[in-house]
């Protein structure tokens, strides 16, 4: 036991945490800890103890106790882990609102220039200063909604210099704001309109040039692609990840989200350590994941504000294949322009049919350990970082009714109060 308690934090009305550092698989993922009247005592940026109030107290004994800190009967979870973002773009798209609601489908909206490509344009001409401060913006949003960990793709870059700009914004973010951010290269995320009718050239640019850069710089600790009809086939998807890894870099993919292509497949082909959206993913595709230990992050806000009235298998994964179902916002400036976790939450309970228990360790253990971390974070055990939410909610299903509003009062990050009545502190 640690000589000096930094942090105690008392007045726990009901901690809930998913126990361990290992993905929970199907069933596995309803089965949480929960304990009333809790404490957690905190040195430096580690968790000590955890438990009922008064085992916290006997276990700590009398090491000296730097600050207590009473959070009111409140309810208290692992900081929660958003793994798949774009975080740091240029511009804005409401523009594309009018067309999308008209029905205009996305790939067609991509098609004339618009989509992805708009923000292209604007993330090329942006400065580093311009978009870091856009991202912080954002990346503030994420954290008073109890987010502490968060993955950021590149890919609206297209080009070398303008990648390796969006994966050093990324990198300055981790250095400087309390919630760590986790970089992934994503160059093959579009076609560029230079390299239009070209795609075969443009991953031959991928590969050959930006990759080696990447992982010179150690820019990324992961390599994504858009395996999607009329972006990237499933072989050029199989050429980057390959690549990718040869490079030291972790493939995930975004996979099956519109037309079943084998993006399912690919993933656990490659190894991938995530498979994300996969709302057309068929049962070979998902006995793939699950026969190759790939975590499938599912993005139900991207559904919602498409207007789609289909969603990923949630219910299938979790009971039929057993996969460690993770969530996320897949916060990004076209088809979900949301920074709020909590209101995939709300989503993964209406559309997903998920319960409270599976949302919160797909938000929490099993989005660490798509993102490589669950030995570090997405549990509250001692010797886990002390990344914690404190929700002004009694239990956890209050999250998913009460919905539309920010549950968060407040936030500790490596041991350190972060947000406090709200707020950013
Ligand atoms: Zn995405």
């Amino acid at each position: 036991m640690a000589e000096k308690i930094d942090l105690l934090v008392t007045g726990i009305g009901r901690l809930v945490t998913p126990p361990g550092n290992s993905p929970r698989f199907g069933a596995q993922m309803r089965d949480v800890r929960e304990i009333e009247g809790a404490a957690v005592a905190i040195a430096g940026d580690r968790i000590v103890s955890v438990g009922t109030e008064a085992d916290v107290r006997a276990e700590i004994g009398d090491a000296q106790v730097v600050e207590t800190l009473d959070v009111g009967g409140r309810l208290v979870v692992p900081g929660l882990v958003d793994p798949h973002t774009h975080l740091v773009h240029g511009g804005t798209r409401e523009n594309e609102l009018a067309l999308k609601r008209s029905g205009v489908p996305y790939l067609e909206i991509l098609a004339q220039g618009g989509g992805i490509l708009s923000t292209v344009k604007s993330t090329r001409a942006a400065s580093e200063d311009d978009l870091y401060a856009k991202a912080r913006k954002s990346l503030d949003e994420m954290l008073r909604q109890g987010v502490t960990t968060v993955e950021a793709k590149s890919g609206y870059g297209l080009t070398t210099g303008d990648e390796l700009k969006q994966l050093r914004v990324a990198k300055q973010l981790h250095d400087t704001h309390p919630v760590d951010v986790v970089s992934t290269f994503m160059g093959a995320h579009a076609v560029p309109p230079e390299y239009k009718g070209r795609t075969d050239e443009y991953v031959d640019l991928v590969v050959e040039e930006m990759l080696p850069r990447v992982a010179e710089e150690q820019l990324a600790e992961f390599c994504d692609v858009f395996c999607e009809h009329g972006v990237f086939s499933v072989e050029q998807s199989r050429r980057i990840l390959l690549e990718g890894k040869r490079n030291g870099l972790i493939p995930k993919l975004h996979a099956d989200e519109i037309e079943p292509l084998g993006g399912a497949e690919l993933a656990g082909e490659v190894g991938a350590i995530s498979a994300e959206h996969l709302l057309a993913a068929t049962d070979e595709g998902l006995k793939e994941l699950a026969d190759n230990g790939v975590i499938p992050v599912l993005l139900p806000g991207t559904s919602f504000n498409l207007g789609l009235s289909t969603h990923a298998r949630a219910r299938d994964m979790i009971d039929r294949y057993e996969l460690p179902v993770a969530l996320s916002t897949d916060y990004n400036p076209g088809s979900c322009p949301t920074e709020s976790i909590q209101l995939i939450i709300m989503l993964a309970s209406l559309n997903l049919k998920m319960t409270p228990e599976e949302i919160l360790t797909a938000c929490t253990i099993n989005a660490a350990n798509a993102l490589g971390r669950g030995f570090d974070i997405g549990s509250l055990e001692p010797g886990k970082r002390a990344d914690l939410a404190i929700f002004d909610a009694p239990n956890l299903a209050y999250l998913p009714y009460h919905f539309g509003i920010n549950h968060t009062f407040g936030v500790i990050k490596n041991g350190r109060v972060a947000v406090w009545g709200g707020n950013i502190s």
